[in-house]
């Protein structure tokens, strides 16, 4: 007998979230299961909770009254594997059970629902007089389970009738209940199958051979290294109908689903009818339809970003992850998990295969690829058999010196003039929205900066206002310093309206549009400017990093990265990976089509490897001298790392209690663990909380992991300062 359940309970403080024991009320023993989202009592209010177990009396061993179960969704259960997941992820993250239960969960909207009707094993025919009821019965054994609705149609019969034999029914025991969402029979995508899709190139073809039999035989995770435009898609797409075609489901994650219309098209028009998309725009409602889809198994391939990790997939055969190298990937919040690490404990349990696939793999990825943890594939022509645009790399420094203060060099100006008057396309990059990143006064020194936070305010010039880019802070920019009222205020770094801007007093004539998270913040605008530049409307497009990644314009022959230095110089380890991708990704947009591509690459900085090694597509050269830094300065994948992050208004507090914090760890966690700081955290202010950072680092993550453990436990800390621990951290700022 299922006495008692044990509850992940969402309790609102961290400290009292867990598992508890509660009693199943009679009127719910049928329905309450493993993995059904309940409601409980909890502090006096009734909370959320998923079941995890059943146990009985005698085994609870406690001694006081136990609360019971006050209701329960009937509309899903979470399968066991995802419950299992969940445990993995809870002791791997040191978080609750319920923090990963909960981004499984659908949004808890009331939609309508309908009645589902079955014959039980006790039923007994024979003894049925009603004519009526002897009916219903049949029609309901013959469907296996059916609506009301769908009986008195069948039957001709009124809904009254119906329904009257089926309370008899029930009554009885003949017949049983449950309930399902109703899902209108709502157009879902029914594009038409096309026919003329491309053969695979011999290149393809064996990747998608090593693909399989990888899957059949070893079952490693693959990584697919293929340089842009080599077709990796479509490889995936094939791969995925071979998982299909043994009645297995497939999940595909990207980075960011608004910014890959193109291939959620593909999916659409290559498997119609068959894809769920997951993403944030969806209103609950939608994205419970959605989920509700994946979790019947009415939906053969799961489309979506990070937070598609959790969908409720069954008999999953294989998970893509397209772009695997994009940080975006990473929960950069509590609990601050890594889907590509999700990926990896749901392939396990659930026995799937998994691909990886980028054209500028993670340094980490690339290391496991070639130490043999990883199957590496290679795709290495475009499939155009165009070649990759060549890079010219100009040297800011001597533009200054000839006299150019101009953010456009020369040499960028002649090639644009060049594409714009043959009518081609061109893509202007920069890593920073806003006109300019600071507003000075030449005279005093003044800088506009965020009282809240410890950065200077980005100057916008659509509404002529400094905003702070933590914490949305704004002011109208001054005409006058503050300080000491002097005219001369200057503005300096320059972000994507200032490319706008003087684009236009270039090129007045030329129609120019700005796609960054100020031009896009509205939903569907992103898309609509993308459709704008892809059908020519628009022959120029100034933009940040949302226009790096995977998007297919082929009348685009030039590229210019305004400033690459801009993420080569943040205080992070991964500056100079980051800056690699940035270049070779927005590189890779360049000459996709039959026109031939340039680029040109703007730096202050020519001789970093990171620029140098994009520039010439020298990948190699790249990880080879990075992951030569990386074991000299102890840093992933030599080093694992979790950053310690303590925050809290006041100075002195935050700095005190990460003293405390270290101490206590120096003394439980293993002595291989070395501890770095505390130090200001590069984010040192943000909105009004001051923050600081110890670093820790092992080369075993067994050891990461308890030190996660003793942090979740710890009693009696400093209640003003708040605590998070990231484990795999992709952002040390
Ligand atoms: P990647 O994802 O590696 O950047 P895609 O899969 O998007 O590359 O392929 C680039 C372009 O080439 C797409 O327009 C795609 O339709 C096309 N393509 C892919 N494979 C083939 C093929 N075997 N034959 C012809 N065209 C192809
Ligand atoms: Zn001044
Ligand atoms: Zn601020």
């Amino acid at each position: 007998m299922n006495e008692l359940a044990e509850v992940a309970v969402d309790a609102k403080h961290p400290a009292i979230k867990g598992e508890y024991y509660y009693i199943v009320p009679e009127h719910l023993k049928e329905k309450v299961q493993v993995g059904s989202r309940v409601r409980v009592p909890f502090n006096n209010k009734i909370v959320d909770g998923v079941v995890v177990r059943f146990l009985k009396q005698e085994d609870a061993n406690c001694n006081f009254a136990l609360k019971e179960i006050s209701a329960v969704d009937e509309r899903f259960v979470l399968p066991q594997f995802m419950l299992d997941l969940a445990g993995r992820l809870a002791s791997y993250y040191a978080a609750s059970i319920i923090d990963f239960l909960k981004l499984m969960l659908p949004p808890d909207v009331s939609l309508p629902k309908e009645s589902l009707y079955s014959v039980t094993e006790a039923a007994k025919i024979e003894s049925l007089r009603s004519k009526i009821q002897k009916e219903v019965f049949h029609v309901i054994r013959d469907a296996g389970s059916i609506t009301s609705e769908d009986i008195s149609k069948i039957l001709g019969l009124s809904r009254t009738k119906v329904s009257g034999a089926l309370s008899a029914l029930m009554k009885k025991g003949f017949i049983k209940r449950e309930f399902r969402v109703k899902i209108e029979n709502r157009s879902y995508r029914e594009d038409k199958p096309k026919s003329n899709f491309p053969g695979l190139t011999i290149e393809q073809a064996k990747v998608l051979n090593e693909i399989i039999r990888n899957m059949e035989e070893e079952n490693k995770p693959v990584l697919l290294f293929g340089i842009t435009g080599s077709g990796k898609t479509e490889v995936y797409i094939k791969a995925i109908e071979k998982v299909l075609s043994k009645g297995k489901k497939a999940l595909v994650l990207v980075p960011e689903i608004s910014l890959t219309p193109q291939m959620t098209e593909r999916f659409h028009e290559r498997f119609p009818g068959k894809v769920a998309v997951l993403h944030s725009r969806l209103s609950d409602g939608e994205r419970f339809k959605e989920w509700y889809r994946v979790y019947k198994g009415d939906a053969d391939i799961t489309i979506g970003a990070r937070s598609a990790v959790f969908a409720p997939i069954r008999d999953l055969g294989l998970i893509i992850v397209d772009e695997e190298h994009e940080s975006s990937y990473k929960q950069m919040e509590f609990p601050f998990y890594d889907a590509r690490q999700v990926v990896r404990f749901r392939a396990e349990i659930q026995g799937a295969a998994v691909v990886y696939g980028s054209a500028t793999p993670s340094v980490e990825s690339f290391y496991k690829a070639i130490k043999g943890e990883f199957a590496f594939l290679k795709l290495t022509r475009r499939v155009t058999g165009k070649p990759l645009p060549p890079v010219e790399i100009v040297d800011m420094r001597e533009e200054l010196k000839s006299g150019n203060k101009h953010i456009f060099s020369r040499k960028l100006c002649s090639e644009m003039d060049l594409a714009l008057s043959r009518g081609e396309q061109v893509i202007l990059f920069i890593n920073r929205r806003g006109h300019s990143t600071f507003v000075l006064c030449r005279d005093c020194g003044y800088v506009l900066r965020c009282p809240h936070c410890d950065i200077s305010l980005t100057y916008h010039i659509s509404d002529k206002k400094g905003k702070c880019h933590y914490c949305g802070f704004q002011v109208k920019a001054p005409d006058t310093c503050p300080n000491c009222d002097s005219r001369n205020i200057r503005y300096f770094g320059a972000g994507t309206e200032k490319v706008e801007q003087e684009f236009k007093n270039r090129y007045p004539d030329v129609k120019v549009i700005r796609v960054d998270a100020d031009s896009t913040s509205r939903k569907g605008t992103l898309e609509k400017m993308l459709w704008e530049f892809k059908s020519g409307k628009a022959q120029v497009m100034v933009g940040t990093q949302s226009i790096a990644k995977g998007l297919d314009f082929p009348r685009v022959s030039l590229v210019g990265i305004i400033a690459a230095d801009v993420t080569l110089n943040l205080p992070d380890f991964r500056a100079g990976e980051r800056t690699f991708q940035l270049i070779s990704q927005v590189a890779g947009r360049a000459g996709r089509g039959n026109i031939p591509g340039k680029v040109i690459v703007q730096t202050y900085c020519p001789e970093s490897l990171a620029i140098k090694a994009a520039c010439a597509y020298k990948f190699k050269d790249f990880y080879k001298e990075e992951l030569i830094n990386r074991k000299k300065f102890e840093y992933p994948p030599f080093y694992f790392l979790m950053n310690l992050t303590f925050t809290g208004t006041n100075l002195t507090q935050v700095e005190s209690a990460a003293l405390k914090v270290k101490k206590i760890l120096e003394e439980k966690v293993s002595p291989q663990v070395k501890l770095l700081g505390p130090i200001p955290a590069p984010r040192f202010k943000v909105k009004d909380n001051f923050r600081y950072n110890i670093l820790l680092k092992s080369r075993k993550q067994e050891s990461l992991i308890k030190a996660g453990e003793i942090l979740k436990n710890m009693k009696g800390f400093d209640r003003k300062v708040h605590l998070s621990w990231d484990m795999d951290p992709q952002d040390l700022m």
